[in-house]
């Protein structure tokens, strides 16, 4: 009898080993008939060994593993398989056998449909605290990321970096539009995400194997030019016009995001979305703090097709919202900024601008070169005292204009007081300071000045003095707008409209 023992245990060992080590290998519906079939074999060996003396109790492991493995229909089908073995194995032909088989059959089935259930809310519960704890981390890091930055651009790439990684809120794509400073129009500023399929999976593909997290993300955005430049190029050029009530205004009046299930054709502006970047679900969630319309935020699945959901749209809201603050802090800055740094007549940067951008050029100048060009308009008290100061303003503002519109772009110009302006040029010798300088003075003799001509020389004019730090060594700020101003003054006594270099 012991034997008998020693031997179902080796036998049973042996096919659970076997069942084990296949099991992995095979699909999902081959491993579960390989586990009945298995079951059924320890059934039969039991029976050999014992001489299918407790068949009729064993056989019930048989029907319950059926029934873990083909639910209902293994209950009925394992419970008539079990009782036609006992019936052919033991000659015991007992129906009452069949009911218990049946009513055990059933009762499996209830249990392991009720547990399944449990484990399919907890697994529920447990995917919607990791998706808020994962929606949590993201805002966290973004408002972080954001609190440190007032600049626009770097502001809104984490903005867009939060919504699309994988690592933040997992949409495909994002873009952002501004409403510009008349409130009559959105303006395409940034996106992220790719304009095909094929695209899409190529940049997940080197996300996965780089391993990048959300912050990496946002560096290398930051950093690579090349990056999403077929769908920026096209977001850039898009104008929206808020004077008619498309999808856009519709959602900046009302205030709360807008789900588009379907393009409706009527609709100008979304059909422009649909076209030019191949949307057909989209969502779009408006930007406003404070009743102040900054923006809108528009995400879609253009990849892998997810629809959105009620639960996707919550999750960006609070990004949203905190965006729209973050990016009106960015104006405020900037409009602060460009007060505290230009000039309230004509637009040009002040005095103030000039020093720090002076005492910044300094430095490599003494191993480079920086040239200053200082103007002054000749005979402008009498231009007042002819035409009065507001024309006189008139022409302040005309003059900075062709000034401006006669430098390069590296090259800055200042309005240094009153009538007097100044031009900073990095990289620039004295010989090609000179030259722009010459430049200036021509225009300015060739633009038509209301009641120029009333001016002694016939029209308006300007002198100019020329300094370099290729001359002065090592030259302090001081030194250089010391030297230009000397050359002016030599310029105006050798009769004005010249320039004259130091
Ligand atoms: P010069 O050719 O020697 O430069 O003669 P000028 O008359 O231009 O002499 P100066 O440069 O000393 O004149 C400065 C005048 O510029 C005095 C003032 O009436 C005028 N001015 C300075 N700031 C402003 C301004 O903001 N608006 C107007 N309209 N005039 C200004
Ligand atoms: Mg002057
Ligand atoms: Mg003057």
């Amino acid at each position: 009898m012991i034997m008998q023992y020693i031997q179902f245990i080796v036998y049973t060992l042996t096919i659970a080993l076997i069942i084990n080590y296949l099991r992995f290998k095979v699909s999902d519906i081959l491993n579960k008939w390989m586990l009945v079939g298995a079951i059924l074999a320890i059934v039969e060996i039991e029976g050999l060994l014992f001489d299918f003396l407790h068949t009729n109790w064993i056989l019930p492991v048989f029907i319950g593993i059926s029934v873990l493995c083909f639910h209902a229909y293994g209950a009925v089908i394992s419970a008539c398989i079990a009782w036609l073995l006992l019936v052919v194995q033991t000659d015991e032909s007992d129906l009452f056998i069949l009911l218990i088989y049946l009513i055990f059959a059933a009762v499996v089935y209830l249990l392991s449909n009720y547990i399944s259930k449990l484990q399919t809310q907890s697994d529920e519960w447990l995917n919607k605290l990791s998706e808020n704890s994962k929606q949590l981390n993201v805002f966290k890091e973004v408002s972080t990321s954001m609190q440190q930055t007032l600049n626009l651009k770097k502001l809104l790439r984490t903005i867009l970096t939060s919504v699309t990684a994988g690592y933040g809120l997992g949409f495909n794509r994002a873009m952002i539009l501004l409403i510009d400073d008349s409130g009559s129009k959105l303006n395409g500023i940034m996106g992220t995400g790719p304009m095909t399929v094929e695209e899409g999976y190529a940049v997940w593909d080197r996300i996965t194997k780089n391993k990048y997290k959300l912050m990496d993300l946002i560096e290398i955005k930051e950093t690579e030019q090349s990056a999403d430049l077929l769908l920026n190029e096209r977001v850039e050029r898009l104008e929206i016009s808020l004077d008619e009530p498309n999808f856009l205004y519709k959602t900046l009046e009302r205030g709360s995001p807008l789900h588009i299930k379907e393009i409706d054709t009527s609709d100008k502006a979304l059909l422009l979305f649909a076209h030019q970047f191949n949307m057909s679900e989209l969502a779009v969630f408006p930007l406003i703090t404070q009743g102040i319309k900054v923006g809108v935020l528009i995400i879609d699945n253009p990849v892998n097709k997810r629809p959105i959901t009620a639960n996707d749209i919550d999750s960006v809201i609070p990004l949203a919202n905190q965006a729209a603050i973050a990016i009106q802090h960015t104006h405020l800055y900037t409009k602060i900024e460009d007060m505290a740094l230009k000039d309230g007549l004509t637009g040009l940067f002040n005095q103030r601008a000039f020093q720090t951008l002076l005492e910044q050029h300094l430095p490599v100048s003494r191993q480079g070169l920086l040239s200053l060009i200082l103007l002054d308009i000749d005979y402008f008290k009498h231009f007042n005292d002819t035409n009065g100061h507001l024309l006189g303003n008139q022409v302040l503002i005309q003059l900075a204009d062709v000034i401006q519109h006669s430098i390069q772009e590296h090259d800055v110009a200042f309005r240094f007081g009153g009538e007097e302006f100044v031009v900073l040029l990095p990289h620039t010798n004295k010989e090609n300071a000179v030259m722009v300088a010459e430049q200036i003075r021509s225009n300015v003799e060739n633009t038509s000045f209301p009641c120029g001509e009333k001016q002694p020389l016939g029209c308006l004019t300007i002198s100019l003095g020329v300094a370099s730090s290729e001359e002065l060594g090592s030259s302090t700020s001081f030194d250089l707008v010391d030297t230009a101003d000397q050359a002016l003054y030599k310029a105006k006594e050798s009769g004005r409209n010249t320039v004259v270099a130091s």
